[in-house]
């Protein structure tokens, strides 16, 4: 890929706000970022198969729905992959650059609030996705449309921007993947994902494997 298809894009103020509040919002609750991706994932499953029932799926239509995770230990990355719904370039920037219900001061006492008390009610706030940078260095979601059209990249260290850039060859969802933080390291353990995958989301209503196992 040349530089020149590269776009660096800014996130929304807003953005930017509810990712400070996160990253630095209770370590000792970090799992749940496992968790919020999980949940995502099942979500654009279920947007999938719903969208299957109301439409004909003519791109890979036979690609099985299921989430699969795999553990880099050595180079200490974490990737969670669904054939969900996925997302068009404008989704993608829509999604995961702007925040749908921001607009009042509320918003943020609110879930800089919950960010102290529990981390696991930032979920219900429509933010879940940002708490990945509680552990992650850098995030690189790789998607494509259930439409077939053109895959993309989204890239962030979760500082003031984020990238977005063509990816050709790509199956129907999404894959994140995420380079660990040093001080997060455990997350590239596939005991410790299947820990919290027991603990938080074992009402999945797909297959979850993990290094390659149904859990
Ligand atoms: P919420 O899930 O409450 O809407 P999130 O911050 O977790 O908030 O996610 C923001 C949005 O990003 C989702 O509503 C969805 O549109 C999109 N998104 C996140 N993960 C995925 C995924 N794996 N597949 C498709 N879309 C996704
Ligand atoms: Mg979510």
């Amino acid at each position: 890929m040349t530089d020149a298809q590269v776009e660096t894009k800014q996130f929304q103020a807003e953005t930017r706000k509810v990712l400070d509040i996160v990253i630095n919002s209770l370590y000792t609750e970090r799992d749940i970022f496992v968790r919020e991706l999980v949940s995502n994932a099942a979500d654009a499953l279920e947007k999938f198969r719903h969208q299957s029932l109301i439409d004909k799926i003519e791109f890979d239509a036979h690609v099985p729905l299921e989430i699969t995770i795999d553990c880099d230990d050595k180079k200490h990355i974490l990737t969670i992959a669904d054939t969900g719904i996925g997302m068009t370039r404008e989704e993608l920037e829509t999604n995961l650059g702007t925040i749908a219900h921001s607009g009042s001061k509320h918003f943020f006492e609110q879930l800089a609030e919950a960010a102290k008390k529990d981390v696991n009610l930032i979920g219900q706030f429509g933010v879940g996705f940002y708490s990945v940078f509680m552990a992650a260095k850098a995030v690189r979601v790789q998607t494509r449309s259930w439409d077939g059209g053109d895959g993309w990249e989204w890239a962030s260290d979760g500082g003031g921007t984020y990238t977005l850039s063509p990816c050709p060859g790509l199956h129907r969802g999404t894959k994140i993947i995420i380079e660990l933080k040093d001080d997060a390291h455990t997350y590239a353990s596939k005991f410790t994902i299947e820990r919290i995958i027991q603990q938080y989301s074992t009402f999945v209503p797909f297959p979850v494997k993990v290094e390659g196992k149904t859990v």
